[in-house]
């Protein structure tokens, strides 16, 4: 048997790690007996701390204690997103070289830096010793997984950070890809039928909905929509905005500017959270929470409810842009699928069926491990590992952004045209050429920008690097060059052009900082 290939669901606050054994997905607890890992890294004066151990001690040590990664990896750091986010860390992030955002810590007594695709490598190496000690073999082959949206650079940087772990990433896929494969709704849309397929994804920090078209094997997003910030730790935050408040009442105590009693609370509840999707009240018990005073409060679920009814009525919206941007009806919606721990709570699942009439969910997966089980499932497909059950399982991923080269022209005075050379959708792996031309006579040297976007105007696409021919022989305007666009299994890019007359040939391939690999 080849050796064992895992699937990561590598997640903004939470990942898990699956693997294919014995004709099934074992997802494989922690050191700790959970199932999945927080995404977090800590550094201390004495070591480095990669999961629980870093969830753990984030009270005593705030500022160097890193979450998040996964919204600063592959982005720059003037991206707005970023600029945002950072007002909501307690970690310092500044600008490093190429607008590439940096991680500042103290680390043994030093101050240190780290791009977010080296936190998350810690966190993906965390992933893979879990494995390790499961399995009791080392662990090399992995398929890592990405929400539908993610960017090419964002691609490129997280299979960075699984190298940097030590992996050999055979392919990242998409997350609701991922769901949909755990529920084998692939092998549902034969060659000839159809199946739309809708992932609500609601995790720690996000909420990602998806409607995919998988027919043939191929799993086409047809839509996404969602809210970066819209998750479990809004509902924590609720709750502990209420204990806090009963416990003012009760003991006229104030501890809204008491870090540390706001951590155990928030810790408290969260645990109470969860057991609340199973049971209608639970306890919660904190000893000593300030000045020697105990918290002890029930809370229903009636209760939770009440107090995050807004949060879930607002997690239903994305799920009906996503069919209208998606031209559907909820009719036309074969299986809803859920994934993310949040989706495990009652209210949520509720309120999603109303919204799509009473139609069954499927859930029979546990949601927060449904996308580490597709990814399982994708790597032992890709590794040989699979049996025959898994036979038959063919599989492709689609671009999530139409790409292209930007080109000048000059009788209409445009000069940002988007060249569209392999449009959003086209399933991967896929090789294309175009013919690009110069606009000059004698024009003696060419740039060839590539684009990702929708726009026809590059000012409103993402620029993803660029390269030039130069020494072009004198020739009138017109003079044309072959360029090649192709996109292996795992979405990365490479573009390359050649003059023929001289054999002169560039090109690049997209790397995660932006900044052009030139050959
Ligand atoms: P990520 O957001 O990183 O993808 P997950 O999908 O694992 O992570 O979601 C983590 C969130 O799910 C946390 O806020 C956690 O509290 C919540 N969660 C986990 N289990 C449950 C449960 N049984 N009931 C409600 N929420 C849960
Ligand atoms: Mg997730």
């Amino acid at each position: 048997m080849a050796a064992e290939a895992i699937g990561i669901d590598l997640g903004t606050t939470y990942s898990c790690v699956g693997v294919w054994q014995n004709d099934h997905v074992e997802i494989i607890v922690n050191d700790q007996g959970n199932r999945t890992t927080p995404s977090y890294v800590a550094f201390n004066e004495t070591e480095r701390l990669v999961g629980d151990a870093a969830f753990n001690q984030v009270i005593k040590n705030p500022t160097n204690s890193i979450f998040d990664a996964k919204r600063l990896i592959g982005r720059r750091f003037s991206d707005i997103s970023v600029q945002n986010d950072m007002k909501l860390w307690p970690f310092k992030v500044i600008e490093g070289p190429n607008d590439k955002p940096m991680i500042v810590v103290t680390h043994e007594g030093q101050e240190k830096q780290f791009a977010a695709e080296e936190i998350s490598s810690m966190v993906l190496a965390k992933m893979r010793e879990i494995a390790e000690m499961f399995l009791d073999s080392t662990v090399k082959n992995a398929v890592i997984t990405v929400p539908a949206y993610f960017s090419d650079s964002q691609r490129q940087a997280t299979r960075n950070a699984g190298e940097f772990a030590g992996l050999k990433v055979m392919r990242i896929i998409n997350e609701p890809t991922a769901a949909a494969i755990a529920y084998g709704l692939e092998k549902q849309a034969g060659w000839y039928c159809k199946r739309n397929v809708m992932i609500f994804d609601l995790g720690g920090g996000t909420l990602d909905v998806s409607l995919l078209t998988i027919s043939a094997g191929a799993f086409e997003v047809k839509a996404t929509a969602g809210d970066t910030h819209l998750g479990g730790e809004d509902f924590d935050n609720r709750m502990v905005d209420f204990c806090a408040a009963e416990f003012k009442r009760k003991h006229d105590l104030d501890v809204s500017g008491n870090s540390r009693a706001l951590r155990r609370l928030k810790n408290a509840c969260e645990k109470a959270k969860r057991r609340l999707s199973f049971t209608s009240s639970v306890d919660i018990e904190i000893d000593c929470l300030a000045q020697g005073i105990d918290l002890y409060m029930t809370i229903s679920r009636a209760k939770f409810e009440q107090l995050n009814m807004n949060f879930f009525n607002k997690c239903m919206e994305p799920v009906e842009k996503c069919i209208r941007d998606a031209n559907m009806d909820i009719s036309q919606i074969d299986d809803v699928v859920l994934a993310g721990g949040s989706s495990r709570i009652p209210k949520v699942q509720q309120l999603l069926q109303d919204v799509f009439k009473g139609k069954k969910l499927c859930k029979s997966i546990n949601p927060d491990e449904a996308i580490a089980y597709g990814a399982a499932v994708q790597a032992a497909i890709l590794s040989g590992n699979g049996n025959g059950k898994l036979h038959d399982f063919t599989l492709s991923d689609v671009t999530p952004m139409s790409l292209g080269v930007e080109v000048q022209n000059l009788q209409l005075c445009a000069e940002n045209i988007m060249h569209f050379v392999i449009p959003r959708n086209t399933r991967v792996p896929v090789k294309k050429n175009t013919t690009i031309y110069t606009v000059y006579d004698n024009q003696s040297a060419i740039v060839f920008p590539i684009f990702e976007g929708e726009s026809e105007s590059t000012l409103n696409n993402n620029l993803l690097g660029k390269f030039s021919l130069v020494d072009i022989p004198p020739a009138p305007k017109g003079y044309p060059f072959d360029v090649w666009f192709e996109i292996d299994e795992n979405g990365i890019l490479s573009v390359s052009a050649e003059d023929k007359s001289t054999g002169q040939k560039k090109g690049i391939t997209i790397a995660s900082d932006r900044s052009n690999c030139s050959n």
